[in-house]
C-alpha cells in the first residue's frame, strides 16, 4: 500500500487555489472521515479548503470532528480545485459543483478517471487510509488526534469495525498508528453504533417485517418504504446498515435492500455479500457501482414489483455466472 510518490501530494503542495473536498450524498463514515482528515490537514498547510456535501451531516456521524463546518452543496461558489473522495465519480456528490479540476480519491473499483492526479487504489480498505498515505508521506508528524479520529472511523466503519474481508494486516497496522496518534476506538465505536432512537428501532422493527427470502435462502432482501420513516419519525440517513440484517442470516449469499426514494423517483437499491458473489457486477448492470461486498445503484421503475424484478433479474444473471446458482 505504501507508495515511493504520489503525484497528487506533489499537486497539493504547490497549488495555492482555492479547494473543495467532496463526499457522495448521503455520507458514510468513510467519505465523511476521509473529507475531514484531508481537510484538517490541508487548513494546518494553510491552504484554502472548504468540505461540501449535498445532505446534512447525518446523526450517527456528527461526532467527527469539525464536522460542524461541512458547507452544504450546492454553495454557489466557484473553486480552482475539487477533490472528490470515496466517489466513483463527481456524478456521485448527486448536485451541481463548480470546479475548474477535478481531482478523485477513491477505492472503488472503475468509476471515472479525471486525470494523473487520482488518487485510487481498490486494494485500500478505505479511502481513508489513502487520505493516510497522502498525509503521512507529506508529514506524519501534523497528523493529531482529531485527523487520527476521522481516518480511524472511516476505517473502522469501512472494515465494519475490523470484521469484513477488508481487513488484514495492513488494516491493523495502520489503525495501531492511528490509535497511537490518539484515535480512541471505543469512543468511536459508542458515538457510531450506541447513539441509535428508539425511533430507529421501531424502524428496524418495521423493516424486518418486510424481510424475504429468494432462490432457496440464497438471496435476502428487505424493504424500506417511505412511509416507514414518516411512521416512526425516521429519516433516510436511518436506513444506513440495515441491510447487515438480511445478510446475518446463514445461506444467505446475496442480501438487499429497497429503499424508496419519491423525491428523486427512484428505488436506491443497497447490495451486499458474504463469501464469494461479486455484488459490483450487480450493480453495475443497473447503473451503479462499489466494491464486491459492497456497492449500490438506484433503479427507476414504473413500480415496486417491476424494480424488485429488474433486481432479481441481475442478481440470478449474477449468481449463474459465478456458478452459485444452477
Ligand atoms: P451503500 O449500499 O452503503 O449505499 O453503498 C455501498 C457501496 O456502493 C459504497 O461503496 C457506495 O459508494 C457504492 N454505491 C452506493 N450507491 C451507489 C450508486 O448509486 N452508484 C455508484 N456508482 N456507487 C454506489
Ligand atoms: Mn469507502
Amino acid at each position: 500500500m505504501k507508495r515511493e510518490s504520489i503525484p497528487l501530494l506533489d499537486f497539493l503542495r504547490e497549488t495555492k487555489g482555492s479547494i473543495l473536498i467532496l463526499t457522495h450524498e448521503n455520507p458514510d463514515g468513510d467519505a465523511l472521515g476521509s473529507a475531514m482528515a484531508l481537510y484538517l490537514f490541508l487548513k494546518k498547510m494553510g491552504k484554502n479548503v472548504t468540505v461540501g456535501c449535498k445532505d446534512k451531516v447525518p446523526h450517527f456521524l456528527d461526532f467527527i470532528p469539525h464536522s460542524d463546518e461541512v458547507v452544504g452543496m450546492p454553495d454557489g461558489r466557484f473553486y480552482d480545485v475539487g477533490i472528490i473522495v470515496d466517489s466513483a465519480g463527481f456524478y456521485r456528490a448527486g448536485t451541481e459543483v463548480k470546479v475548474a479540476k477535478r481531482i478523485r480519491i477513491d477505492h472503488h473499483v472503475g468509476g471515472e478517471f479525471y486525470g494523473r492526479y487520482d488518487y485510487i487504489d481498490p486494494k485500500a480498505p478505505a479511502t481513508a487510509s489513502l487520505v493516510y498515505e497522502l498525509i503521512s508521506a507529506w508529514d506524519e508528524s501534523l497528523i493529531d488526534r482529531e485527523i487520527a479520529t476521522c481516518i480511524y472511523a472511516g476505517l473502522a466503519t469501512d472494515t465494519g469495525f475490523f470484521k469484513y474481508s477488508n481487513t488484514n494486516e495492513y488494516t491493523f497496522e495502520l489503525a495501531r498508528k492511528l490509535v497511537h496518534y490518539g484515535a480512541d476506538p471505543n469512543y468511536v465505536y459508542r458515538m457510531f453504533s450506541e447513539r441509535e432512537s428508539l425511533n430507529k428501532m421501531k424502524l428496524i422493527a418495521k423493516v424486518l417485517e418486510t424481510l424475504t427470502l429468494y432462490e432457496d435462502g440464497l438471496v435476502a432482501g428487505i424493504t424500506i418504504y417511505d412511509r416507514f420513516f414518516r411512521e416512526t419519525g425516521t429519516e433516510y440517513s436511518d436506513s444506513e446498515g440495515l441491510v447487515n440484517y438480511p445478510r446475518s442470516i446463514e445461506g444467505v449469499e446475496v442480501a438487499f435492500a429497497m429503499i424508496e426514494k419519491p423525491d428523486e423517483g427512484v428505488w436506491k437499491v443497497s447490495l451486499r455479500s458474504k463469501v464469494s458473489a461479486d455484488v459490483s457486477k450487480i450493480a453495475e448492470r443497473l447503473g451503479g457501482g462499489g466494491h464486491r461486498y459492497a456497492s449500490g445503484c438506484k433503479i427507476k421503475a414504473s413500480s415496486y414489483e417491476v424494480a424488485l424484478e429488474k433486481l432479481l433479474t441481475e442478481i440470478r444473471k449474477q449468481l449463474k455466472l459465478q456458478h452459485i446458482l444452477h
